[in-house]
């Protein structure tokens, strides 16, 4: 079956995803093993991508990236996607450096842009606390103002990227009153912060190259100049207002998974044979294959859809959360139809698959659980 092409795709797009491919099979496929067993990426991998222009390649080129819009950050996406490179932590990188580019002052976005996009800076967004997941108004970590600093104090949980990076998106209250008028985003460089330590790396269900960390801050004085904004009691609105784009990046990983988890299972069935014929001839499974096959196409026209919405800066928060739970509820069901078809195989970490099938869990709970995605297509119906 020939993949269907992508309203969105052009020939610039077409050249950028078959370099893109070439860089992933050639420099990050043979070291996914290595990856996943020392939880992390290491930092080198990320200067590489950088040198070839595959960060922030839709930050505008006068901060250093790449002059593109979203169809060439999720071409990036699928072709990780698809090979099941869970552990290069791309889409946070990327939302952090949205952050500066929509919400930073002019000094915040040259200073670190320009080295975000040359992988020489790592990015992350620390939100999440012990006890503040779904619900932000949990947030703790507490940043003071001290003459031309902040000292902050406090934990942060799940950060993806939390050991590499260098650059953290920190959500912190700038004064003592409970609601969201007192969040705001500091801009944490790590590189030899006292007061700052990264705890474990945390051990997961899957996506195990991708170093998720516990973060502690005790006393850590971060200059008031990071204060991204530089405007106090500006967080909730800067995080709401990028929702719909990290959405989106949840949603199209999630078909490129799928589109990458069918090919593989195709190529298997095809192969093995059992009772005298291929797997693949059995009516099980050609109505399963069929069926997955239906699934990944109706999933790929609405994420197009989105995409060009994104692109056409059009996407309102409904669709993009409609897009998020949807599609990682189905990745999953997919995945593990799929593994299903491997046989025992399907249960190895060695194949495609098994490791698609354990990444793919987090879809459902991260960037939002599929729940509050429910709660807020609810909210307007
Ligand atoms: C691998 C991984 C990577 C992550 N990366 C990051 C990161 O980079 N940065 C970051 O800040 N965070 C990150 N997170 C955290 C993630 O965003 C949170 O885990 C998620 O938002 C859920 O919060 P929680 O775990 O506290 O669950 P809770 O909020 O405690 O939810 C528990 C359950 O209750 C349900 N629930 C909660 N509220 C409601 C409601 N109003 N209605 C119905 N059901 C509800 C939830 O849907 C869930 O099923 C990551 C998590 C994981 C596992």
């Amino acid at each position: 079956m020939d993949a269907q092409q992508s309203p969105w795709m052009n020939d610039e797009l077409q050249l950028l995803r078959e370099s893109v491919a070439r860089f992933a099979d050639a420099e990050m496929v043979p070291l996914d093993a290595q990856w996943r067993a020392q939880q992390n990426v290491g930092k080198e991998i990320w200067r590489r991508a950088g040198a070839q222009g595959f960060l922030c390649t839709d930050i505008p080129s006068e901060y250093g990236g790449g002059g593109g819009d979203f169809r060439h950050e999720a071409v990036i996406y699928e072709e990780l996607g698809r090979r099941g490179l869970s552990g290069f932590g791309q889409g946070v990188h990327s939302i952090a450096a949205h952050y500066l580019l929509n919400h930073g002052t002019a000094e915040q976005r040259q200073r670190f842009l320009p080295q975000m996009a040359h992988g020489e800076l790592i990015g992350a967004i620390a939100i999440s606390e012990p006890g503040a997941g779904s619900d932000m108004k949990g947030i703790r970590t507490r940043a003071e103002r001290d003459g031309d600093h902040y000292v902050v104090h406090g934990s942060k949980i799940f950060i993806s990227n939390g050991m590499l990076a260098g650059l953290l998106a920190l959500a912190v209250r700038t004064d003592s009153s409970p609601g969201s008028q007192s969040l705001s985003i500091l801009m944490v460089e790590t590189a030899n912060l006292a007061g700052f330590k990264v705890g474990r790396v945390l051990d997961k269900m899957g996506m195990h190259a991708q170093d998720t960390a516990e973060l502690f801050f005790d006393g850590a004085r971060i200059p008031a100049a990071n204060l991204l904004g530089g405007v106090p009691g500006q967080g909730m609105y800067q995080l709401m207002g990028d929702l719909p784009y990290e959405r989106m990046l949840i949603a199209v990983s999630g078909v490129a998974t799928m589109e990458g988890a069918l090919a593989a299972t195709l190529a298997y069935t095809k192969e093995r044979r059992a009772f005298g014929q291929t797997i693949f001839e059995f009516q099980n499974s050609k109505f399963r294959l069929a069926e997955i096959a239906t699934n990944v196409r109706v999933a790929r026209a609405y994420v197009d859809d989105c995409i060009s919405r994104v692109t056409a800066g059009t996407l309102d928060t409904v669709t993009a959360s409609m897009a998020k739970w949807w599609i990682s509820d189905l990745q999953q069901r997919v995945l593990d139809e799929c593994v299903q078809l491997h046989g025992g195989y399907g249960y190895m970490n060695e194949y495609l698959v098994c490791r698609m099938f354990a990444d793919s869990r987090v879809q459902r709970i991260y960037g939002g659980t599929n729940e509050i995605m429910k709660e807020i297509i609810a909210r307007a119906l």
